[in-house]
């Protein structure tokens, strides 16, 4: 759908700041490998792994997932790299559609479990979705990190709802061991994939209050971290 075919009160099409329900009924998602070619992203010092290798294997396995009742766009297929502000440009071109950005997370060796991060307000059922169905595919009932509000690029440029995933930490030593599974891998892709579904299916119904409207200017690579 064209942008201007959305029409007032949508809550698809391509609206620049978000502040309105979220998307249902949409039949286009975007899926977002994190990093790739020169940028490896995270590197797990307890089993080697690349996080740009993970994120493409995920977002492979979410498309299958979502495959047959969805048109799925992946904004890489490969191990390229592709700067952040040209996905945004890639996932711009499609109005009744939502992006997923799908990555794995590192920091202090003591964290782990899945991780959400959303900005705008049509974002956040989704955000909720995602959230609660990798926490339930995660065994770390006590490392859910939980659901952040932060404006990033891949959170607040786009013109379309946009959720950035991490999908467990690969510094964390047994949840990095975890992520090697195959299998594992596979019941967190069916968690996405079941929350994108019912995103679509139900829109924000049951995802709680929708948080406050917020002002903020797109996000820029010279903003300092975590603004
Ligand atoms: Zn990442």
């Amino acid at each position: 759908m064209c942008a201007s075919c959305a029409g007032p009160g949508s809550s698809t099409g391509r609206d620049e700041w978000g502040h309105r329900p979220g998307p249902m009924g949409f039949r286009t998602v975007i899926l977002d490998a994190g990093h790739g070619g020169r940028d490896p992203g995270a590197v797990s010092r307890h089993t080697s792994q690349c996080e740009k290798d993970l994120t493409l294997d995920m977002a492979h396995r979410v498309r299958r997932e979502l495959g047959r009742d969805f048109r799925v766009l992946m904004l890489r297929h490969d191990d390229r790299f592709i700067d952040l502000d040209e996905r945004v440009l890639l996932a711009d071109r499609h109005g009744d559609a939502v992006l997923v950005s799908i990555h794995f997370n590192s920091g202090p060796s003591h964290l782990r479990g899945p991780e959400t991060y959303y900005w705008r307000v049509d974002s956040h059922g989704l955000a909720v979705r995602l959230q609660r169905a990798m926490r339930a595919a995660s065994p770390a009932e006590h490392g859910n990190r939980g659901l952040v509000r932060r404006r990033l690029r891949l959170t607040r440029n786009p013109q379309i709802p946009c959720v950035l995933i991490e999908c467990g930490y690969l510094s964390h030593p047994q949840e990095s061991r975890l992520i090697t599974s195959p299998e594992y891998r596979q019941k967190m892709a069916t968690a996405v994939a079941s929350a994108i579904r019912a995103q679509a299916a139900h829109g924000d119904a049951g995802t709680g209050p929708r948080p406050r409207p917020i002002y903020s200017p797109p996000s820029r690579p010279t903003d300092p971290p975590g603004s």
